[in-house]
């Protein structure tokens, strides 16, 4: 697992459990995208196929590196950020008799047709029955148990969720369970208790930088520091920025934010934070077969609200060292305007959880970020 980045406290959970002998049968792996979660959970699942288990020069449990299993995962320990998910699902699917990843994606491989021909939005319960369920009831057929890693686990409906309970509650012997997960609450409860829990947290800048410099050499220091402050601790979300040319957004959305603070909003703001939204969206479902487009404005969003928040975030710490202990109301008039812009965000997440419109979403965003900014309502 030395190939995870900056996960000291998972890292060691993780490591505890394999040199004491204590491995739980099912975990959550939880955290912000892009964080290191599903690399975590396949050097995991290296180390609990591997016949021969060693312990290396700093004490932590690791893999062989020369068994059968260890063979057959060795081209899975090295991710490939260029790849896409597409063909990293391909590769996952056929890389070891024993080791099963699960991801949306694999409907396109389902036998039956309305599930091949779906738009991606959710993992199928057909999927998951298929490629889990059903095999994990089987004798290993290599190595001396299996592992089951669901990626993106809240795409799981609760149908999907009720039916991973009888796995999770009589696990067949030497099944290992991982369900990778940005969005942890909405997994049902009864998932959630049955589950060992490890907490992902968001990468040091210095991680982000290292990523820029082999990956985004040709940034200017300016473009860099603005990436770094964008992806927010996740290469996920570094890779995402670079592909798809994100960077661009901050030209405008940024100053567009100082503005507004200064109440000076400008005119539109929600429709041209739609309208970024929106031609990300399309890229990547042109990108990504069968990406469906609901899923990538989500997506998308989810970028534009952390983009906005982070910088929200930055003015505040900085604006905080002018205030003074004695004069709360211009503390107040100098940090409001960023608490409203974090809170509108929040809002902003919550209405397109349940589905609202992305356009009106948007729209309601810039009005409530301007009515915080406005004292008199
Ligand atoms: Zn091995």
């Amino acid at each position: 697992m030395d190939q995870v980045l900056g996960q000291p406290n998972a890292l060691d959970l993780l490591n505890l459990q394999l040199t004491t002998g204590r491995q739980h049968h099912a975990y959550i792996f939880h955290g912000p995208i892009g964080v290191g979660k599903f690399t975590t959970a396949l050097a995991y699942a290296r180390i609990l196929l591997c016949h021969d288990r060693v312990t290396d020069l700093a004490g932590k449990a690791a893999a062989c590196g020369a068994c059968p299993s260890c063979n057959l995962l060795s081209s899975l320990t090295t991710p490939n950020p260029e790849a896409s998910q597409d063909d990293d699902t391909v590769g996952l699917t056929t890389a070891h008799p024993d080791l099963h990843v699960i991801r949306k994606e694999l409907a396109r491989y389902s036998d039956d047709a309305s599930t091949r021909n779906r738009k991606l939005t959710r993992i199928p319960v057909e999927v998951l029955r298929s490629s889990l369920i059903e095999p994990a009831n089987l004798a290993p057929k290599l190595a001396s148990g299996k592992v089951f890693i669901v990626d993106e686990a809240e795409l799981l409906n609760p149908a999907g969720q009720n039916a991973l309970l009888k796995t999770l509650e009589e696990p067949p012997a030497g099944t290992t369970l991982i369900l990778v997960t940005g969005n942890e609450d909405r997994l049902l409860p009864t998932i959630r208790s049955r589950c060992m829990r490890i907490a992902f947290s968001p990468l040091h800048d210095q991680a982000v930088e290292d990523w820029c410099t082999q990956h985004t050499p040709d940034l200017t220091g300016t473009q860099r520091q603005t990436m770094i402050e964008f992806a927010a601790g996740s290469l996920g979300r570094a890779q995402l920025i670079s592909r798809f040319g994100l960077l661009a957004w901050t030209d405008s959305v940024l100053p567009a934010l100082d503005r507004a603070s200064q109440g000076k909003p400008t005119a539109d703001f929600g429709q041209q934070v739609f309208g970024f939204i929106d031609s990300y969206a399309n890229a990547f479902v042109k990108a990504h077969h069968n990406a469906s487009k609901e899923a990538a404005n989500k997506q998308g969003a989810d970028l534009m609200w952390s983009l906005i928040a982070t910088r929200a975030r930055r003015r505040i710490t900085e604006l905080s060292q002018q205030c003074t202990p004695d004069d709360p109301i211009t503390n107040e008039a100098l940090l409001s305007p960023w608490l409203a812009v974090i809170d509108a965000t929040e809002q902003a997440q919550k209405l397109l959880a349940s589905n609202v419109n992305l356009s009106i979403t948007c729209d309601h965003f810039a009005v409530a970020m301007t009515r915080g900014l406005d004292p008199g309502c």
